[in-house]
């Protein structure tokens, strides 16, 4: 699976020993100065291999990154004016929603670099015309091949929503979120931020609206997903394990 995937991502990498070796686990037994020899050198998908990309080989690629971030493997990534010189055009293979949170960094936790992936982030990873309309220059114009919906547990905006809290704009938040808390009313115990369950199954739906909301109200993403040529996928992430589930 390893060598499928590096044939599909030709990440000019000086040698795949070297990076294995850049790793350090999470008690920082095997921390030391990293060599400049060991960074790995990024240019971002070429055209015509981002053109044969299929959204289930982007979506092998998230979880087997998000595998390296759960087990401490880091990499070390040059982000020097030459690499970003490379970059003059973008040929990124997925589309993250995200929450705003600070303690999601989205590239690392798919062990992503520059010009991988394209991150929208709002309160709650909710949609609206502004996120659809991302979404949609993101299929159409740079050929992203997957829109990941990424909830994340100890979500404040959920915790926000389950308190029907209105203060301001974030009463805006609010009403988005709102549907999934009234999507779990049935789960059993108190209706509040108390009930682990009942946050989760609240954080769970409220993924799920987001992609029936993208498929209802943006008919461009709606023909592209029934076609096959882009996927739509929700997943959850935890701050704690590093683990990213997939729905
Ligand atoms: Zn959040």
């Amino acid at each position: 699976m390893k060598l499928k995937l590096l044939k599909n991502y030709p990440i000019l990498i000086i040698t795949i020993s070297l990076l294995s070796s850049s790793c350090q686990n999470s008690s920082g037994s095997n921390s030391r100065p990293i060599n400049s020899n060991e960074v790995v050198h990024y240019s971002g998908l070429d055209k015509n291999t981002h053109k044969n990309l299929q959204s289930q080989n982007v979506l092998a690629a998230l979880k087997n990154g998000n595998s390296k971030f759960v087990n401490s493997i880091y990499t070390s990534r040059d982000h020097s004016l030459n690499e970003r010189s490379n970059l003059s055009k973008q040929y990124p293979s997925a589309t993250i929603l995200s929450c705003f949170d600070s303690r999601i960094p989205v590239e690392d936790i798919f062990s992503q670099g520059m010009g991988d992936l394209l991150v929208l982030r709002v309160g709650g990873n909710i949609v609206n015309q502004d996120i659809l309309g991302s979404m949609e220059y993101g299929a159409e114009e740079f050929g992203s091949k997957l829109i990941v919906v990424l909830g994340h547990k100890n979500c404040t905006s959920i915790r926000n929503a389950i308190d029907k809290e209105k203060d301001g704009n974030v009463s805006f938040l609010t009403y988005k979120i709102l549907p999934a808390v009234e999507k779990s009313k049935r789960v059993f115990g108190p209706k509040t931020n108390q009930n682990a369950e009942y946050v989760n199954n609240v954080i769970k739906a409220n993924v799920e609206n987001s992609i029936s909301e993208i498929l209802q109200k943006s008919p461009k993403l709606k023909n592209l997903y029934t076609k096959g040529e882009i996927d739509i996928v929700g997943a959850i992430y935890d701050m704690r394990s590093g683990q990213v589930e997939f729905l």
